[in-house]
């Protein structure tokens, strides 16, 4: 067996997703209760037992909330920044916080990576690489993308991120897979009824990617080798799964050298996983 992953999950109501090779079972964040995630593991054919650790992106809950117990009960390792550890555990101390994360990860537990690294867990090498999102005063948060790799086969991940920087497009050449955000169409979330505050830092370079942005993505940069591209982290205030899915297929189309490009773009959604892209 080659690799293969399956988005169990994606939006802000919880994100995960499993990257497999068979012997190794590596979930890419946890958002979910582990009642939640074990059915969703269920609904795929693996135990939670068969996890073989946990790779975090970023502290935000919805990245977040499921790690702890899931590290704790299963006895896994748990793969993140230092200052992410540190903020998740940070944030414990505050009365204010609304995370379901209550308890403060064990730090015999927690392996530190640093965006740039390359390390492997079982039979999988990882490289994670740093995303721009949210690094503003007030929400310090540092973010990591991850490409996954397996006999010379690759998976990249990046969601949660306000523009695709040169370095997310050279990261994400030569992935067979490719996670992608596409969360927001510009003008449904202009119309929200979000504050402008709120509007403003998620259109901003380290918001979240929107649909144009990701077609712009698509038509200029993208090199063309993904067999499936899987937009992720939609919006379900600001977006339509059909119009995402229309903005990215008509970005590829626009490509006169992608015509033949057998390259797929799909959906992940909040309510259900995926299916099994395996190469
Ligand atoms: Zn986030
Ligand atoms: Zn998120």
């Amino acid at each position: 067996m080659g690799l293969c992953f399956n988005v169990l999950g994606s939006g802000s109501s919880g994100n995960s997703t499993l990257i497999s090779d068979g012997p190794t079972n590596i979930l890419v964040d946890n958002g979910f209760s582990y009642k939640e995630i074990t059915r969703r593991l269920g609904e795929y054919g693996l135990p939670p037992e068969k996890i073989s650790a946990i790779v975090v992106s970023h502290e935000h809950g919805d990245h977040c909330d499921g790690v702890e117990l899931f590290v704790r009960k299963q006895d896994i390792p748990v793969f993140m920044m230092k200052s992410t550890f540190d903020n998740l555990n940070k944030t414990l101390d505050k009365s204010s916080s609304k995370r379901k994360c209550k308890r403060a990860i064990d730090p015999s537990k927690h392996r530190e990576i640093s965006p740039g690294e390359n390390f492997e867990i079982g039979s999988i090498g990882v490289t994670c690489f740093s995303l721009p999102h949210n690094s503003l005063p007030d929400d310090p948060v540092d973010t990591l993308g991850f490409v996954f790799e397996k006999n010379g086969v690759r998976v990249g991940i990046a969601t949660d991120l306000g523009h695709v920087s040169n370095l997310v497009i050279e990261r994400l050449k030569g992935c067979a897979g490719i996670v992608l955000e596409s969360n927001h169409d510009v003008a449904m979330l202009k119309a929200s009824q979000r504050s402008w505050e709120i509007k403003q830092r998620i259109l901003g370079k380290h918001g979240h990617l929107s649909n144009a942005a990701t077609a712009e993505y698509l038509t200029r940069d993208f090199d063309g080798t993904a067999a499936h591209v899987v937009l992720a982290h939609l919006s379900t205030e600001c977006n339509l799964p059909d119009l995402a899915l229309l903005t990215a297929r008509r970005a590829l189309q626009e490509r006169p050298d992608m015509r033949r490009a057998q390259t797929k773009i799909e959906i992940a959604y909040p309510d259900k996983i995926s299916k099994t892209y395996q190469y």
